[in-house]
């Protein structure tokens, strides 16, 4: 894991002049939603270790206007910490962000940050937003493998992408052995939020608490659509031009037969391009960003299709990977951009009837950047 970050930072080296060549301006300068808080360099450029989080939420308490609230996930994580979930706003349309299941995917993690901070304030969009929407945002599912003080059976240290489990009894599909389980392979999209989703038939054997409190918390706050952050690595499109970030919809549409539930199904994907293309046309605007289609698969237990299996619009957003600190403030701001962009449009209701058509005509992902020095 350590190398995967090592070599994904070297790609980043390799691939810059790539991006300056395909962009016309240095500084990304529209917004949809206002001004980008102004020292935004220093709030940007900082991973909140898990301890600055909870701090950092807790100052935009204090001083938020609206319904505005910090509070501990249903559940703990693996090793026993509290999982902040911050909840903007009273209306009636509830949407849900999560960010950073991957514990080393933290940039989206920052720009989630700021999106509560940009709900907190007291502009007219965002009173507009606290007004029609309750948003539930996450910031960091996994705090533990973000930064727990823990080794796994190798000998490496966090971040990974894995939460921290060194025990796994039984169905060790998506385990890292001696280290931990992928977060984002095991939402159980059956009735009870306890359901090991490669298990047969309904048990309460899932063993992955931070996947079973996301379930939980979708549970009680039924969003009408939820978007899961995420980075990927680095990759160009076939004009050559770095790709900054790729988006999906639910495609489980085997599983969804399965259940009966194609018609359903249609529907939430139908909203879930919605959602996609909100996002892309305001991305359009932002200088260089550059979207793809990710070419996600079909596992039903990932967040994007388990919560469109359960009936919400569901969308995954993954930010470019090898994580510069040169660039991960504008990595940040494109999250922000992307997670503000739906919640404007779905507090003034036009996210609901908009064109799909940004979606369906959006292009694939093209080829990884190699690492020549592996
Ligand atoms: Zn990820």
């Amino acid at each position: 894991m350590k190398k995967r970050v090592l070599a994904a930072a070297a790609a980043v080296a390799i691939a810059g002049p790539l991006l300056l060549a395909g962009s016309s301006q240095a500084d990304p300068t529209t917004t949809p939603n206002g001004p980008w808080p102004p020292n935004d360099k220093e709030n940007l450029s900082s991973i909140h270790s898990y301890e600055q989080l909870w701090g950092t939420l807790e100052s935009i308490e204090k001083r938020a206007k609206g319904t505005f609230s910090v509070e501990p996930a249903p559940l703990q994580s693996n090793t026993g910490r509290d999982i902040p979930v911050v909840t903007v706003g009273d209306g009636p349309t509830s949407v849900m962000f999560i960010a950073n299941q991957h514990g080393n995917e933290y940039v989206v993690s920052t720009g989630m940050v700021e999106v509560v901070r940009a709900l907190a304030g007291n502009s007219a969009s965002a009173r507009e937003i606290r007004e029609n929407l309750t948003v539930t945002i996450v910031p960091r599912v996994n705090v533990d493998g973000f930064d727990a003080d823990v080794v796994d059976l190798a000998g490496n240290t966090t971040p990974w992408r894995q939460n921290f489990d060194t025990d796994c009894p039984a169905f060790c599909g998506f385990y890292a052995d001696g280290r931990g389980y992928d977060i984002n392979r095991y939402h159980s999209y059956t009735e009870s939020a306890y359901d090991h989703p490669y298990e047969p038939g309904p048990d309460t054997n899932n063993p992955v608490p931070e996947a079973i409190a996301m379930r939980l918390l979708w549970d009680e706050r039924q969003p009408e659509f939820s978007v899961d952050f995420h980075h990927q690595g680095t990759y160009v499109d076939d004009d050559g031009r770095m790709i900054t970030g790729s988006v999906m919809w639910p495609n489980a549409e085997e599983e969804a037969e399965n259940l009966g539930i194609s018609e359903e199904f249609a529907e939430t994907v139908t909203l879930s391009k919605r959602v996609v293309s909100e996002m892309l046309v305001n991305l359009n605007d932002l200088g260089h960003a550059n979207i793809t289609r990710y070419p996600g698969t079909t596992t039903p237990g990932i967040a994007r299709n388990a919560y469109g299996l359960l009936g919400s619009g569901s969308v995954l957003y993954e930010a470019r990977g090898g994580i510069g600190q040169k660039s991960r403030g504008y990595l940040a701001k494109q999250a922000y951009i992307a997670g503000m962009s739906v919640l404007s449009a779905a507090a003034d209701g036009s996210l609901f009837t908009r064109s799909t058509e940004p979606a369906d005509t959006i292009r694939e992902r093209g080829d990884s950047v190699p690492n020549p020095h592996e």
